[in-house]
Parts: structure tokens; C-alpha cells; sequence
């Protein structure tokens, strides 16, 4: 929006030579008046005070265009004018009701115009229908300008807005992805907030693969997102960390709560077991569970949930583990989650 501005003052600066060589110096004065006012409305804009800057912008600008079409008697010019101002307020971040009401003001005063008494030196006043042929035509040109800019921004938000999940959401599973997903246990861990992290793990996942195929695979995939984020709390996220891996955050959950909610997952899968044409897919979850008051870092505190996943895996898979492992060696898989943290957060020590 600041480029309006610009613009703006760009294209009236180029006009103020020409209304002093024209022989018209009141207007050149009061151009350079209004260029003054852009450059105030400007500085006001980067300030964030958009309506008082707009204000102040279209302010000089009506005055500047009002006395211009006075000296030039030409009072249907002026409308052009005003037709540039509704597409300039229209696309200010102004709200709504401010827009429509503004809009209000300018076809009012544009019919106004168009029924002021001919200016000294103007032709002829036109006839009672081509009056109301104009009265009509400005009206519609108003309400279509403001109809379209407004159905225009409401798709650019919609768009945005489509743009924004999709940079946080797996397109397969639809949970957070793996940075959205980290990005938020780095908030709660720089918040101090309480919490716990499940990470789970789908057991001899490749086997789905190699038997039903990988589609097959992805089915369960989604299947899985879907049970975990409907056993899950509303405050509670679920994001995909790798391919058939899911990190969960329990915040204000204590390692109690941790594993009621691992529980709660299990089973629940053990009821609602995958199917894709009757077949049954079968699979289990391995969980690896931390609290948030068991590490000094996060990347820690991954890597102490992962060693916890590691043994779940090695004690036959199909079960939680939340406690020991505290000093462990580090895994290849938990170095790669751990760096995954940093990377997904660039280089932001977490
Ligand atoms: P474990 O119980 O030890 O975890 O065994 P696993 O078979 O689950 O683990 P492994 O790491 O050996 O295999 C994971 C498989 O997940 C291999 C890979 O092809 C598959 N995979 C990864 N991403 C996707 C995906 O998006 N879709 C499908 N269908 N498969 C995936
Ligand atoms: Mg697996
Ligand atoms: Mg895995």
C-alpha cells in the first residue's frame, strides 16, 4: 500500500511543472500543497495509522481535485477523480463496514457534482433524462467497483489463507508437518510451559508396504493421523516428524496424563483396526514418552523420548515406555530428530 503513496506523489510531482507553464499558478501551489500532504500521509502509513493516512491522502487530493475542476470548469472530470479515490480507499486495510460507508460518501457526493448549477465558462447544464442516465451509470460504477474489489480481497484472503495451512499441514496425513510441529514444542519449551511429548512409531510398518502395496501403506498412514488427533484434546497436536513416525504434544500434561493419552491411542487402534476393501491392515504403535521436566534442552528432551521408542521397539514393540534410558547413548534416529528440531527452526538454539 506504501506504493500507492509513492506512486502517487511520483505522478502528481510530474504534473505541478505542467499547471505553472500552463499558466495556471493556483493549481500548481496547490499541488505542491497536496505532494505535501502525500508525504505526511506516508510517513503516517508506515506508522501504521492506515485510516488517519488515507484520511489525510485523500483529503489533499479531493481538495487539490475540487478547486481543479472550480478553475477549469469542469466538473465531470472531478468524478473520474473520485472514482480513482473508491479504488484506493477500496483496496486500504480499512474494514469493511468503513469501506462500504466510505463508498456511501463518494456516490453521494458524486451525484452532488453532478447536480451542481454549470460552473462560469461550462457548457450547457444536459437534460432531465441524460441526467438521470448519468445518475444511474455513476451509481452502478460505484457499486460494481466496490463489489469486485471486495469479492477480489476476499479471494486473496481465502487464498492466504489456503497457502498458510498448507505450509504447516502434511498433504498426506493432514496433521502439522514436521516444522510446524517443532516449531510449537520450541514455544512451549521458550514459554516454560509444562508438557509432554509422545513420540510413536507404526511397528513393521515396511511390511504393509511390501505386502498390500504402498498405497495400501498410505491408507494406514492417514488412518493413524485420524485416530490419533480424534483421541487427542482440543490444545493438544499431533505432527508428522517422518514417514510412519508422529510426534504428539501434551501441554500441561504430566508424564500420568502422558501415558493415559498413549493408552487411550492404543486401544483405540485396537478398535478401529485399518481396512481398505474389506481387507484388515493390521498394525501396532510403539510410543516413546518424555516430560518436558526431564531435560535441559529440547533437542534432550527428543532424543531422551526416542531412546524410550528405541526400547519399546526392542522390548517387542506394541507398547509405551516413559520412564530410564535418562543417560543412554545417543541413537542415529534420535540425532536425526534432535537435528530436525534445529533445522526446522534454522538456527535457533532450542
Ligand atoms: P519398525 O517396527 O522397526 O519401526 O519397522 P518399520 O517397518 O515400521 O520401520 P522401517 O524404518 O524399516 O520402515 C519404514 C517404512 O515406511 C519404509 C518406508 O518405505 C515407509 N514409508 C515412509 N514414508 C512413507 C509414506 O509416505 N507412505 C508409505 N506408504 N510408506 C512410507
Ligand atoms: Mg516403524
Ligand atoms: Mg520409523
Amino acid at each position: 500500500m506504501a506504493e500507492i503513496y509513492l506512486l502517487a506523489l511520483c505522478a502528481q510531482s510530474m504534473i505541478a511543472p505542467v499547471l505553472f507553464l500552463v499558466g495556471r499558478p493556483v493549481l500548481g501551489w496547490l499541488n505542491l500543497a497536496c505532494l505535501a500532504g502525500y508525504v505526511v500521509a506516508l510517513v503516517l502509513h508506515r506508522r501504521l495509522f492506515v485510516a488517519t493516512a488515507l484520511a489525510v491522502k485523500l483529503g489533499a487530493f479531493l481538495v487539490f481535485v475540487i478547486v481543479g475542476a472550480v478553475v477549469t470548469a469542469n466538473q465531470a472530470s472531478l468524478i473520474y477523480f473520485l472514482l480513482f479515490a473508491e479504488v484506493e480507499m477500496m483496496l486500504a486495510d480499512l474494514r469493511r463496514r468503513t469501506k462500504i460507508i466510505a463508498t456511501g460518501c463518494l456516490v453521494t457526493f458524486s451525484l452532488g457534482v453532478l447536480h451542481l448549477p454549470p460552473l462560469p465558462g461550462a457548457p450547457r447544464q444536459a437534460s432531465g433524462i441524460d441526467m438521470f442516465l448519468a445518475e444511474l451509470g455513476l451509481g452502478l460504477v460505484f457499486t460494481m467497483l466496490c463489489i469486485v474489489i471486495l469479492r477480489m480481497l476476499a479471494i486473496t484472503d481465502y487464498h492466504e489463507h489456503r497457502y498458510r495451512r498448507d505450509a504447516m499441514h502434511d498433504s498426506l496425513t493432514r496433521v502439522l508437518n514436521r516444522r510446524a510441529i517443532f516449531e510449537r514444542a520450541s514455544l512451549y519449551w521458550k514459554t516454560h510451559r509444562e508438557f509432554a511429548l509422545v513420540l510413536v512409531d507404526a511397528d513393521r510398518f515396511k511390511e504393509i508396504n511390501d505386502n498390500h502395496g504402498h498405497s495400501a501403506g498410505d491408507a494406514v498412514l492417514r488412518h493413524l493421523a485420524t485416530l490419533l488427533r480424534e483421541t487427542l484434546r482440543s490444545d493438544d497436536s499431533v505432527g508428522r516428524v517422518g514417514g510412519e513416525e508422529f510426534l504428539i504434544l501434551l501441554p500441561g500434561a504430566g508424564k500420568r496424563q502422558g501415558i493415559e493419552a498413549a493408552t487411550r491411542m492404543r486401544n483405540r487402534l485396537a478398535r478401529n483396526p485399518c481396512r481398505l476393501d474389506s481387507i484388515e491392515l493390521p498394525v501396532t504403535l510403539s510410543m516413546g514418552i518424555a516430560t518436558a521436566d526431564e531435560a535441559l534442552h529440547l533437542r534432550e528432551l527428543i532424543e531422551l523420548a526416542d531412546r524410550r521408542l528405541y526400547a519399546a521397539k526392542s522390548a517387542g514393540r506394541d507398547q509405551v515406555v516413559a520412564e530410564g534410558h535418562a543417560g543412554a547413548a545417543t541413537s542415529r534416529n534420535s540425532q536425526r530428530l534432535a537435528q530436525g528440531v534445529e533445522r526446522a527452526l534454522e538456527t535457533d538454539r532450542v
